[in-house]
Order: structure tokens, then sequence, then C-alpha cells
């Protein structure tokens, strides 16, 4: 329970925010509104399992060998030679250890302290719609300017022509994220290969949020900046390890760059930060040694997908499966002509089920009747879920 603090005739100095337009995150709002309502929450993404038990083990193993104090400012050496280990044996493209890898507070923290470090004001940051909402606040905290390009119809294709026209002599940065949050779908070897051609010759730098790597469906492979050289030599690719290892709440990633680009970042990130977790990332570490822990999430969740699309196929939503990360969108447009977010907040009061509307992050008319359903959870929650949507 919320403990009542009565305020008293306090003067507040008069704050000239530096984000007047920005209000609550949809995932605050939307969580808020289940849990008043009593909602089976597919909104937000965070599993709704436990966390493997061998990695809190190994996490609590560390505490108790007393890896209690600060790590490193750029990660414990061993986890970050890990983890090159495993980019160079997936990516084939090898990064330095000791200089070109940072472990951070999640990839929150690698995008936030990325755009900090590089974008000033007037820069122009080239975002592709919808985005995941923290690209933007970050990019207007720095005085840069947003510059949204649609990904493009109802299966949120990439149009390199946008991006071409969008380009312009200000364009400092260009964010991609693939497996793609919302819309769960995955950018392909060509298109990778067309945003390597349409930079190469420019001073353009990428943030390349990959944070889904592993969560990639149906013989699909993940298309990373690092598999692509022009891409890599200006790119800084962020990842999680909340997705990868089912611990959203330990806040815990890393980005890799090269050196020119990484030293910039730290000059952020250890006054930001300084560092992270320290018995966490020796137990990631150890944890990390076993390949099959992160290589076997595909096909765990690409079960989940299609146990609960399986579940729902007599609704009358209608969807294309997800090609990766953990969420499925839905197709209303059968059963209401709503704006997604009434929508959302109908079938949270009326039918106890909460999902995310994905206008918040910047959709086109075309995709305006979808809306995003989190598949990380257990049998049970699929069911209780599929049981409602299947009545709508
Ligand atoms: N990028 C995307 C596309 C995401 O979906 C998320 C969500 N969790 C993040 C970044 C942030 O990751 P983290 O929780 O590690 O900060
Ligand atoms: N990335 C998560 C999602 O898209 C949410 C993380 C957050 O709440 N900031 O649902």
């Amino acid at each position: 329970m919320l403990k009542k603090y009565s305020s008293g005739p306090v003067k507040v100095p008069f704050i000239h925010s530096k984000l007047p337009d920005l209000s609550t995150t949809i995932f605050t709002v939307v969580n808020q509104l289940a849990n008043t309502n009593g909602a089976v929450n597919l909104a937000q993404g965070f599993p709704d399992f436990e966390a493997p038990q061998p990695l809190i083990a190994m996490v609590h193993e560390a505490m108790g060998q007393n890896y209690n104090q600060y790590a490193p400012m750029a990660g414990v050496l061993d986890l970050r030679e890990t983890l090159v280990q495993k980019i160079e044996k997936l990516y084939g493209k090898s990064y330095h250890p000791e200089t070109e890898i940072t472990i951070t507070a999640g990839a929150t923290q690698a995008i936030f302290t990325t755009i900090s470090a590089f974008v000033n004001k007037g820069d122009e940051v080239i975002i592709l719609t919808p985005a995941y909402d923290c690209y933007q606040p970050a990019i207007a905290l720095q005085g840069g300017v947003c510059v949204p390009v649609e990904l493009t119809g109802i299966d949120f294709r990439l149009d390199i022509n946008k991006i071409r026209e969008a380009i312009t002599d200000k364009t400092k940065m260009f964010i991609v994220n693939t497996p793609h949050n919302p819309s769960g779908k995955t950018l392909s070897k060509n298109d990778m290969l067309a945003l390597q051609d349409l930079l190469r010759n420019t001073n353009i730098i990428v943030l390349s949020d990959e944070v889904y790597e592993h969560i990639i469906f149906d013989d699909l492979s993940h298309q990373s900046a690092a598999r692509f050289s022009g891409l890599a030599e200006r790119s800084i690719i962020c990842a999680s390890f909340g997705k990868t290892f089912h611990v959203t709440g330990w806040k815990i990633g890393y980005c890799v760059g090269p050196e020119t680009l990484m030293q910039e970042f730290r000059k952020v990130h250890q006054y930001n930060v300084f560092s992270v977790g320290h018995p966490v990332q020796i137990g990631l570490n150890n944890y990390l040694k076993n390949e099959r822990n992160y290589l076997s999430l595909g096909h765990f969740y690409s079960e989940k997908r299609d146990y609960f699309l399986n579940a729902i196929t007599s609704s009358r939503f209608t969807f294309t499966p997800s090609m990766g990360t953990f969420f499925q969108l839905l197709d209303y447009s059968a059963i209401s002509e709503a704006t997604d977010m009434n929508f959302v907040e109908y079938l949270i009061k009326e039918h106890k089920i909460a999902s995310i509307p994905i206008s918040v992050f910047g959709t086109s008319q075309q995709q305006r009747y979808q809306i995003r359903f989190c598949f990380a959870k257990k049998k049970e929650t699929l069911d209780k879920a599929a049981e409602i949507l299947n009545q709508i």
C-alpha cells in the first residue's frame, strides 16, 4: 500500500522544463490501469515466469565471494572477453575487449549515453517509426532534432529511398532496431546492405538497438550491424541481458563499437553511472559460458508465440506471426474503429486484458488498428489471455 503524504504550502522554484511536452511512458500508464482493473497483463515486455535458477545461484555465489565493490568502469574484463568472443563467433566481427565494449545499466543507458556523447544542439537524428520510446526524449535533451522516417505499410518495410530523402548535411545519427519493437519485424540482409551503401562516405553514426538479437524465429538469422563492415565501423550496437536471460529487472546490458566511438561513449558513461553491478557481471559471465543459455532462446519464444497464436485462431483479431522479439501485433479492425488508445483502455476496463497501443511509438494510418501483446508469459497466463480474446 502506498503511504499517503500530505504536502504543505511549499515554495518550489520556477522550472523551465527541458521536456515540456513529454508525458509518463505508456508502460507505466498501462501497468497502472491494468493493476487497478485486475487485468491479465500482456502489455509491458517482461516475462512473468522465473529467471533461471543457475544464473541466480551464480550471482549469489559472486556476492559470497565478495565481488561487492565497484566493478571496473568499462565492466568486468572477463565478461567483456566472453562477450566479444560470442560476437565474433556469431557475427564474424572482432572487437577489442579492452577498448571496444562497455557494460551498461541496461540498453536504455547505452542508448542514452550514445546519444548524449554524439548529438549536439541542432544535429538531426533519423529514427524509424514506430520507434521504441526512449530515443526521442534523449535526442531532445541534447537539443537534437528527431527526424522520423516511417517503416512502410502494414508490414513495416524499410524504405531506403525515404531514408535517403531524410538525410541532410545536419544528419548526425541514424537509429535502427532489429528485431523491431513494437512490430516484431526483422531486417533482412538486403536491408542492411542497402543501409550500408546509403551511409558509405557519410559521417553518420549508427546506433543499432539489437536487444532482441537472440529472439528470432523460423530459421531467420539476426542481421547484426556487426556483420557488415561498412556499418560496424560507424556503429554503436546495444544489447540487453534483461531480454536474453529473463531478468529485465536487473537492468544490465552492454554496447560495442569501434575504439574512437567507444572512447567518446565512455567519457559520458564514466560520469553518468561509472560502473554497473559487480556480482551480476561475474554471475552473467559464468552463465554465458554455456552458449545454449542464449542460443535456445529463439526456439523457446517461437513456441510461446505459436502457443499464443494457436489459442486465438477463433478470435476476431487477425495477425501476421511475429518474426522476432516477444511481441505480437493483433489487428482489431474487424472489431472496432476506435483509436488504439481508446481500444486498449476499453479492453482493460471491460475485458480485463492489457496490451500496448502502438500509436505512441509513431504509427502511420495504415498501421492504426494494431495493438501489441507480449507473449513472454507462462502458459496459464497465455491461456487466460486467449480465453478473453476469443470472446471479444
Ligand atoms: N530497446 C528496445 C527496442 C527495447 O524494447 C527495450 C526494452 N526493454 C530497450 C531498448 C531497453 O532495454 P533495457 O531494459 O536493457 O534497458
Ligand atoms: N521494453 C519494454 C517494452 O517494450 C518496456 C521497458 C520499459 O518499461 N521501459 O515493453
